[in-house]
């Protein structure tokens, strides 16, 4: 390990690596650069997807696209035309594999796997030292995109969990068109649960369970509700699993650790890249990702992740207030909203994208009473954050 760094990252996930990237195309003017990532060997561990929004770079990773999406519950289904920005997949092993490549042919980044750090980086005159099993180095700046602590209940308005396999079966019972957003089939009225279907093929899809509640649940809790949605799916025809993924997002963090020290900044999924109300990061953190490389590459302090506008802010506080308090109207809410909202204003909404038309739009289809009764208490909710 060289002694001294401009730039030290914390963590070589999405984050990490989308702002090494950024930082190695920068080419002469790009600082010297450690990632430290404490894995000793990247997984296809996951599957990013998000809306295309005409400015992806990743759009060789990109395996396969949605035209279609739908949204259903037991009283009836939404179907969404997402053609003109359709919903596109990157499958985490193509987007670790690119990321590793263009920072080993860059002579200012190391990407150093299985790092284990001693303890947390400490002061050190201007610098910030680092102390790792493989040795110390000092850096000029840190970008620390661990995550601030386990899931806890309290930490959120609500965590989104999840568990899925993705699936190869032996006869054709997928439509490689349409995902299914959000199927309420089954929901029960005490908890948020739906079935999410990345069908890549005719033979092949991701079938994932989800849950929104106010404690976070790892995979064995929903292995039940899983393997009943995979049934349903499969409508009989035999199955082998290829993979399977799991996680958990918050959804409107109580608190998003600001930056309390100089060039130390906070970034990642529990620092404020995730929307609050959909969880989704990927495109935020490439946003980010973006800006912050630009900055440091004009030699300016990092930055983290933007505040949302204050109307954003309450709006998704307010609906999952709602989602809070009454999950047993999370499936009528959400098919209001696909149904009547138009399928643009929804996605840019959903992408953290939206314009003030949109928020109206959206605001227009959602039925207005549990909102209306739901706002004293999501003000008290957020007063009592402080
Ligand atoms: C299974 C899954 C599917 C998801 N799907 C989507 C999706 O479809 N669309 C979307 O927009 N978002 C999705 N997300 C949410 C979000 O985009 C991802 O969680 C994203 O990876 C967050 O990026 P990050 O950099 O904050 O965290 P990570 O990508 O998890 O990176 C953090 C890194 O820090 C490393 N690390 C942690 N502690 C240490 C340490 N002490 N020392 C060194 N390294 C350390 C970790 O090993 C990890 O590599 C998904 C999340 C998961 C878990």
């Amino acid at each position: 390990m060289q002694s001294q760094y401009d730039v030290v990252i914390l963590g070589g996930g999405c984050s990490g690596l989308s702002l090494a990237v950024r930082l190695a195309e920068l080419g002469p003017r790009c600082p010297q650069t450690l990632i430290l990532e404490q894995r000793a060997a990247y997984t296809n561990d996951r599957t990013w997807c998000f809306w295309d929004d005409g400015a992806t770079r990743h759009l060789p990773l990109i395996q396969h696209r949605w035209p279609t999406m739908t949204v259903q519950s037991n009283v009836g289904q939404a179907t969404i035309d997402c053609g003109k920005t359709p919903y596109q997949l990157i499958p985490a092993e193509a987007f670790y594999q690119d990321s590793v490549e263009r920072l080993t042919v860059c002579p200012s980044t190391t990407l150093q796997l299985g790092a284990q750090l001693t303890g947390e980086p400490s002061r050190a005159g201007h610098y910030w030292r680092i102390e790792t099993t493989d040795g110390s180095c000092l850096a000029s700046s840190v970008i620390d995109t661990r995550p601030s602590g386990p899931p806890i209940q309290g930490a959120a308005t609500l965590w989104q969990s999840f568990s899925g396999q993705e699936i190869e079966c032996d006869t054709a019972v997928f439509d490689p068109n349409t995902i299914n957003l959000m199927d309420f089939s089954t929901a029960d009225p005490f908890r948020i649960l739906f079935t999410y279907v990345l069908p890549v093929s005719t033979h092949r899809a991701l079938v994932e369970v989800t849950q929104f509640g106010p404690e976070p649940l790892t995979g064995p809790s929903l292995a039940h509700d899983l393997s009943d949605a995979i049934s349903r799916r499969v409508r009989g025809a035999s199955y082998r699993t290829l993979r399977a993924e799991e996680g958990i997002l918050p959804m409107g963090l109580q608190s998003v650790r600001k930056p309390t020290e100089p060039n130390y900044i906070k970034v990642g999924l529990t620092a404020g890249a995730a929307r609050p109300c959909t969880g989704y990061a990927f495109q935020r953190i490439q946003r980010w990702a973006d800006s912050c490389a630009k900055r440091l590459g004009e030699g300016h302090p990092a930055i983290g992740h933007p505040a949302d506008p204050l109307l954003l802010r309450a709006m998704d506080h307010l609906f999952l207030s709602v989602l809070r308090a009454h999950p047993e109207k999370a499936p009528d809410i959400f098919l209001s909203l696909f149904a009547n909202t138009q399928s643009d204003r929804m996605i840019r909404f959903l992408s953290g994208r939206g314009r003030l038309a949109d928020y109206w739009n959206v605001i227009g289809a959602l039925p207005i009473l549990p909102f209306l009764q739901q706002v004293p208490q999501a003000l008290w909710w957020q007063e009592s954050w402080r």
